[in-house]
Order: C-alpha cells, then structure tokens, then sequence
C-alpha cells in the first residue's frame, strides 16, 4: 500500500465477518463487509437496528475479533490487537460515565491510566472542560448532570488524549428531541474544528444525512450503499436504500432503450426517460423507476421531457410540504411541493412534469 492511500485509508475492514453462534444456528451479524474510512472524514454507518452497526464498531475498537477478514488503522494491521493498543475511542450510548468519579476526575481518565503527570493532567482537563461548556461542573458526579452535559463529559473523556479516531454508538438516542438536534450540531462543529475521524453510528436517516461526509447503509450484516448524502439520497443504487432513505414512487417497468445520457423505459404503456443509474441495463429486462415526492413539477406548462395527466385524489399539508396523491396512467403518485406554489383542490385535473435526471432506474425487487 502507498503512503498516499494508508493515509487515505484511515481504517480498512477487509472482508470481515463476525458469526454468532445461536440456538438456530450461526448468525452473520457482520459478512464480507469491505470499509475504507479517511482521515478527517465524518462517517456514518445506517441501519435498522440488527443490521450490524454496533458490531461494526466493535470490530474497529478491539472488542470482537473477526472470524474472517482484516481490520487496518493507519495501515497497520490490527485484527488481534486490543482495544487500547488501536488510538481508538469510543463514545456508547449509554457514555459509560463512571458514577463514583467527579467530571474532572472522568475527563481525567484516560491520562491517569497512560501516567500524565499531575500538573500536565490539571492544565489539559482544564482547557477540555471549557471546550465542551462544562466549566465550574468539574466537581460534579454524573449523575447530577443533565443528558446534553453528560454527553459532552463522555466526548471530553474520549478526546482527551487525542485518539485518531472517535467511535460513536447512537450518541444521541439517550436525549431528548429539543436537545438532540443542538447537540448535533455542536458535534458536527467540533469534527470540523478537530479534523478527527469520527465513525457514527445512527439509524435515524434524518441524523446520518445531516452530519455525514459519507454514509454507509447497513442491511443484515452487509453494506448496501456507500456515497455521500447527495449520492444516497439522489442515486440510490437499490429499492432498499431508496426506501430506506426518504420518500418515494416504485414504478415497474421494462426497459426500451439504452442510451449514454438516459434510458428510456415503458411503465404500463407510457414511455418515459430515466436516469440510467448505476444498473447495467438490457432492452426488454425488468427494471424498477424511482421517482423522490418533490422532484415532480405541478402546474401547467413545462419543457420537462416526461409528463403525465393526473387528477389529485387527496393532499396533505406536513409544514413547509404539501403531500398529495395523484391518480395517472402510471398509477397512483406521491407528490410533494413546497406550501404556497399553487393550490390544488381535491379531484382537480393536473399535469405532473419531471426531467430524466429527476427519476433513476434501479434493479427490480428480488424474486422470491
Ligand atoms: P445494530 O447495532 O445495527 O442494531 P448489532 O451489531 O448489535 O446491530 O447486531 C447485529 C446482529 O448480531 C443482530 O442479529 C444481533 O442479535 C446479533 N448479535 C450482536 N451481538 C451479539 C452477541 N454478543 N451474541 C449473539 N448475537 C449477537
Ligand atoms: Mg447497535
């Protein structure tokens, strides 16, 4: 490996599995799965609960060993090695404060293991309490802090010796909605700042989108997709993720022409063109079309190259978004505009206008 990429390549999973032996035999809770992580990068892992996330990070953080595969940090390999020999921390869900010790002496922590002196310990938990906006709570125990200040000490706790890379577990799930997205925020903000590599762990979409360099999204153990937010949410390279992710229409469908800039595609007799996307397509193979709610033009008169009649069979106002149903040729579609563009009664005829670009090709479902 050259030095360009071992740096490009902060943490490497090659082929890793982890089974668990269970009552109805071996589970796969992470197969085969490939990561390359860079240094600086905000990376998210996405999935249901049980598609293998937390055993993801495990395996990074030295607490599972692989049955199968290699784990690199730095280019080095360190499969075997334990947790504390990996520059690694990790922030758990439920942080993992320790209750009988102040916030001073939580922060402090992993200096004292590693032997810092007094004076050096004092001055360095000093300057982190302030960062994290916990001055004056040094004395405190945990448990007299609120979750968002709990929060804060267990990143303090787990950046204080300045690790290469932050492990976190659904750092979030333990606060409340007000605070959440704050603290969000802040975390986003303190990534910048440090430039650290943080691997972060969510199944909640709206998070992973928000935060993320890149994303990748977990089904069963593997890796669905891996991209930026715009990727995932614009080019999902399956049904899975585009469901997974956002709002859509699944229309079914065949294809009839395989262009460079665009395919075109018949859905229940209607051609269309589409985004080719990622799929290798064949004239005449099944295929499946996504279309995103807000991507269609309502309205009378556009140059966009598909367009459809419809009649709105019901509509729902969701804040800034009008959702409505539209019964058309191709079936019935989920639509969604910004409030204020137009309104449209109930039963009203309309014309749905989208681009090529506005809708993809995907593989059709898995046959049974
Ligand atoms: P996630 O964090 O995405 O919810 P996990 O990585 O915790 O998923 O779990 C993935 C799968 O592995 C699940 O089916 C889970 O039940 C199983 N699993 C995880 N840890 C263990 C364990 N220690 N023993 C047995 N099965 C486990
Ligand atoms: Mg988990």
């Amino acid at each position: 490996m050259s030095e360009d990429l071992q740096h490009e390549r902060l943490v490497y999973l090659e082929a890793v599995s982890k089974i668990y032996p269970s009552a109805q035999g071996n589970v796969y809770a992470v197969r085969d799965l490939n990561l390359d992580v860079r240094s600086g990068e905000f990376y998210s892992l996405l999935g249901s609960s049980g598609s293998g996330k937390t055993t993801t990070l495990r395996l990074i953080g030295g607490f599972e060993i692989p049955e199968t595969g290699r784990v690199f940090i730095s280019g080095e390999e360190v499969t075997w090695q334990p947790p504390y020999r990996r520059n690694v921390h990790t922030v758990f869900q439920n942080y993992a404060l320790f209750p009988h010790l102040s916030v001073a002496q939580n922060v402090a922590y992993p200096l004292s293991v590693a032997g810092v002196a007094r004076a050096e310990i004092a001055q360095r938990v000093g300057e982190s309490l302030a960062m994290f906006r916990l001055d004056g709570l040094g004395e405190r125990r945990p448990n007299q802090l609120s979750g968002g200040q709990q929060q804060r000490v267990a990143l303090a706790r787990a950046l204080i010796d300045r690790p290469k890379v932050l492990l976190l577990d659904e750092p979030l799930s333990a606060l409340d909605a007000q605070i959440r997205e704050q603290v969000r925020q802040e975390l986003r903000e303190l990534q910048r700042r440090t430039q650290l590599t943080f691997i972060y762990v969510t199944h909640d979409q709206e998070e992973a989108l928000a935060l993320s360099d890149r994303i990748a999204v977990m089904n069963q153990g593997r890796v669905e997709q891996i991209g930026s937010p715009q990727e995932i949410y614009d080019r999902p390279t399956s049904q899975f993720v585009a469901q997974f992710i956002g709002k859509a229409n699944f229309l079914a469908g065949t294809v009839q022409e395989v262009g460079k800039e665009f395919a075109v595609v018949d859905v229940r007799g209607v051609s269309l063109q589409a985004d080719p996307g990622n799929s290798t397509l064949a004239t005449g193979a099944a295929m499946t079309l996504m279309i995103r709610p807000e991507r269609f033009q309502m309205g009378k008169y556009s140059t966009a190259q598909n367009q459809i009649a419809g009649k709105i069979e019901s509509k729902t106002y969701v804040g800034q978004l009008v959702e409505y149903q539209v019964s058309t040729p191709l079936g019935t579609l989920k639509v969604a505009q910004l409030s204020g563009r137009g309104d449209y009664a109930i039963q009203a005829p309309i014309q749905l206008a989208w681009n090529a670009s506005d809708c993809q090709v995907i593989p059709p479902p898995a046959q049974p």
